[in-house]
């Protein structure tokens, strides 16, 4: 793949890092607000603790999601970086651009795509 064709995608992966931490931010906000006052000591002396195990789970579910996004983007980036980015991980074939298009954090060809999902049905799906 040629230089500017990286650079290009370098770029838009670095907005969509830029907004997903803007994003994560954003929601982190409000959740951390919330479970650190229901982890008020008063509440904990008064033995409620149905609200702080919600926020808890809720919050350890995002955090899965949006650790393996970003982990997705970052790993994109070092393939640019180390001039493998747009060949498939598993067989080394060129990513069609069309799916790198749609898909900048893609690692696969659809053929291996399809398998990996297949063989792991619990993985996250492609980005
Ligand atoms: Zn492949």
């Amino acid at each position: 793949m040629s230089q500017p064709i990286s650079d290009t995608y370098a770029q838009q992966l670095q907005q969509m890092r830029a907004d997903l931490i803007a994003q994560i931010r954003a929601q982190r906000g409000g959740k951390i607000g919330r479970a650190e006052s229901a982890l008020d000591p008063h509440d904990i002396q008064s033995g409620d603790w149905s609200q702080v195990d919600g926020e808890r789970d809720l919050a350890q579910a995002l955090d899965e999601r949006e650790t393996a996004a970003l982990r997705a983007i970052d790993e994109a980036l070092q393939r640019i970086a180390n001039g493998t980015f747009g060949l498939c991980t598993d067989c080394g074939a060129e990513i069609p651009t069309a799916r790198l298009h749609a898909a900048p954090t893609a690692q696969r060809c659809i053929g291996c795509q399809t398998r990996y999902e297949r063989d792991h049905p619990g993985a996250t799906p492609s980005l």
